[in-house]
């Protein structure tokens, strides 16, 4: 069955337990990093960190809002990474889940254009070459269970289940949203297996936060 995920943000209060679930299940050592002034660390994504936390604090209407984005790949339905590629030894999807998954033969593939292509800005290479970015769990799925995040949250800021019920709740969520922050939105609902709400136009959270507009294919 399709999977897929709901990604409420008016929900996350940057606890980071995602953060750490998906160290811990990949088995993915934690990064040298430093302080930057806010919550956010590391400072990007990168070979060895699929989910990340963004933070920014923001002046909206006069009043200060923290804006925190679970950041991670959107396992797209028609994604450009495979799409590029068009190498499935190194990207492929995999049928029953719907999750896109990167191998070690990414090393073959030129990493700055596959990285260029997503529009999310998700895949990042290591020393080899090699690309990384989130699983969805593939393998905890095959075992009936959900993504290492989404089990951690405990705020449901993260969701999980089907694509279709998904999608549903998604939808039936930004009602309710709206009436308290009217300029609330679903990225790229349709296109992505991920579905983020933000509270407001998602370039406040992150300049990748969503794809281009297709009406004026400017970030939205
Ligand atoms: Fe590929 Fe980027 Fe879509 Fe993930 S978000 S499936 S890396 S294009």
């Amino acid at each position: 069955m399709d999977r897929g995920m709901f990604i409420d943000t008016t929900r996350c209060v940057a606890c980071k337990a995602c953060q750490v679930a998906c160290k811990a299940w990949n088995r993915l050592p934690a990064e040298q990093t430093e302080n930057y002034g806010n919550l956010q660390n590391p400072s990007d994504l990168s070979y060895t960190t699929y989910k990340l936390v963004r933070m920014r604090e923001q002046l909206i209407d006069g009043k200060v809002h923290w804006l925190f984005f679970p950041d991670q790949c959107r396992h797209c339905l028609a994604a450009p990474c495979l799409l590029w590629a068009r190498n499935t030894d190194a990207i492929y999807q995999d049928n029953e889940t719907g999750a896109v998954l990167f191998t070690q033969k990414t090393r073959n593939l030129n990493a700055a254009e596959i990285a260029g292509v997503c529009p999310y800005n998700i895949p990042r290479s290591g020393q080899s070459g090699e690309l990384a970015k989130c699983t969805l769990c593939n393998d905890r799925l095959k075992k009936g269970l959900e993504p290492a995040c989404v089990k951690a949250c405990p705020t449901a800021c993260l969701n999980f289940g089907s694509l279709i019920d998904m999608r549903e709740m998604a939808y039936r969520r930004i009602k309710k949203v709206k009436l308290t922050y009217p300029n609330a939105r679903l990225l790229d609902p349709d296109d992505v297996r991920v579905i983020f709400l933000t509270a407001f136009t998602p370039n406040k959270y992150h300049e990748n936060a969503a794809s281009f507009d297709p009406a004026t294919w400017q970030r939205q």
